[in-house]
């Protein structure tokens, strides 16, 4: 079977780190490393206006950042096809038909649905749309027959929720769908970086971030006031490396190049963590380390972004075009599921002879 990519990201706001190596660096490298037939990557409107729908503008404003994000970290439209999910209606399609799939009770257990709604302050009033928006996800994710989602923690739910849905389809109408897999980051430290406050996920929702579009002074300001080990007060105190977000970060980022070429007086981010837990290495030198790790991973990254914001009508030429391709895509599968699922009333010619047959007997 041939190894198809989907994922995409909602254009709520510029992409941080936490997307970065939660699953942009992968897709930049499962893209070059050839190993796929096709990578699909969406830009995730319609998902982004399930929360955000008194406020289209900026979904609408958001879209070319994330475009522009996409080119900058190296998705190549060449190599891959980026989309706009709302302008292939096809997914919506797909989406009222798998609804039927899936039970309420079953959408209101999956973790992911439930720590966003309380994120979100939905309480009782959570809009429909945002509620069914894992079913949404798997028709984004089969209607390209995906088989590999590469992707932060928190989309394991989604990803399993899609398999459900994949496996109900196929036993009730015959197979017909593609079950996917999710690519977890083999970094544990990727799996679901934290914010610069040291919350949880950095996440846009939360304002803890850092843009990919930040400038040095922005990632300064940022770095040197990232949440640490509250207890280590003095350089000479012993320091926790648990749950202090900078060494999260740089168990993230750094390589042991990146010692040689910064802070020589280590080899490795294990001497390092040692001294830190030992004590007499201050908050402040640690950060500067790091200042200069993000700092080289992102010069590359801000350098194409300044080439591309030069030319925003190629950027949207090249959404134009992927969208067109997706388009194709999208109706052929949507056409095999109302086969399976017999709703192809016109194209059934078996149908129209056998109720012809069943009058002319009478
Ligand atoms: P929003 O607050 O609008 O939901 P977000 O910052 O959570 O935005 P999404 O667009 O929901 O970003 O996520 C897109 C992709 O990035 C997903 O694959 C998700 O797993 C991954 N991702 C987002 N935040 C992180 C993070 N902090 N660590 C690892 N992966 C992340
Ligand atoms: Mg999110």
């Amino acid at each position: 079977m041939s190894k198809i990519i989907l994922t995409g990201d909602r254009p709520t706001g510029r992409l941080h780190l936490g997307h970065f190596v939660g699953s942009l660096r992968r897709r930049v490298e499962l893209q070059n490393s050839g190993g796929f037939e096709k990578i699909y990557i969406m830009i995730a409107d319609a998902q982004a206006l399930t929360d955000n729908a008194d406020n289209p503008e900026k979904i609408r404003q958001n879209i070319i950042e994330v475009a522009l994000d996409y080119l900058s970290v190296g998705i190549d439209p060449e190599k891959s096809v980026i989309f706009i999910q709302s302008q292939i209606p096809q997914l919506t399609e797909l989406t009222f038909y798998y609804m039927n799939l899936v039970t309420v009770s079953r959408l209101q257990r999956n973790p992911t649905v439930k720590s966003e709604i309380l994120l979100r302050n939905f309480e009782t009033s959570i809009p429909v749309g945002f509620f069914t928006y894992p079913i949404s996800q798997a028709s984004d994710i089969t209607a390209f027959k995906a088989t590999t989602v590469p992707a932060g923690e928190d989309q394991e739910p989604m990803i399993e929720q899609a398999r459900e849905i994949v496996r109900k389809f196929n036993s009730v109408y015959g197979d017909t769908l593609v079950e996917p897999s999710i690519l977890l980051p083999d970094n544990k430290a990727c799996l679901r970086l934290p914010g610069t406050d040291g919350k949880a996920k950095m996440s846009k929702s939360l304002g803890n971030c850092i843009y990919l579009a930040d400038t040095p002074e922005d990632v300064k300001k940022k770095v040197m006031s990232m949440y640490t080990d509250p207890d280590h007060i003095r350089v000479e105190d012993p320091g926790k490396i648990e749950g202090n977000t900078v060494f999260t970060y740089l168990d993230a980022f750094c390589t042991d190049e990146d010692f040689a070429e910064f802070l020589p007086d280590y080899s490795c981010l294990d001497e390092l963590k040692e001294h830190y837990k030992k004590g007499g290495l201050g908050d402040v030198k640690v950060k500067k380390f790091l200042l200069n790790v993000i700092n080289k991973q992102l010069e590359p990254i801000r350098v194409r972004r300044k080439e591309y914001e030069q030319n925003i009508p190629l950027v949207y030429d090249i959404l134009k075009k992927g969208t067109q391709e997706a388009y194709q895509v999208a109706q052929q599968t949507l056409d095999e599921v109302k086969a399976a699922m017999k709703i192809n009333y016109f194209d059934d010619q078996e149908l129209i002879k056998g109720q012809s047959e069943k009058y002319k007997e009478k």
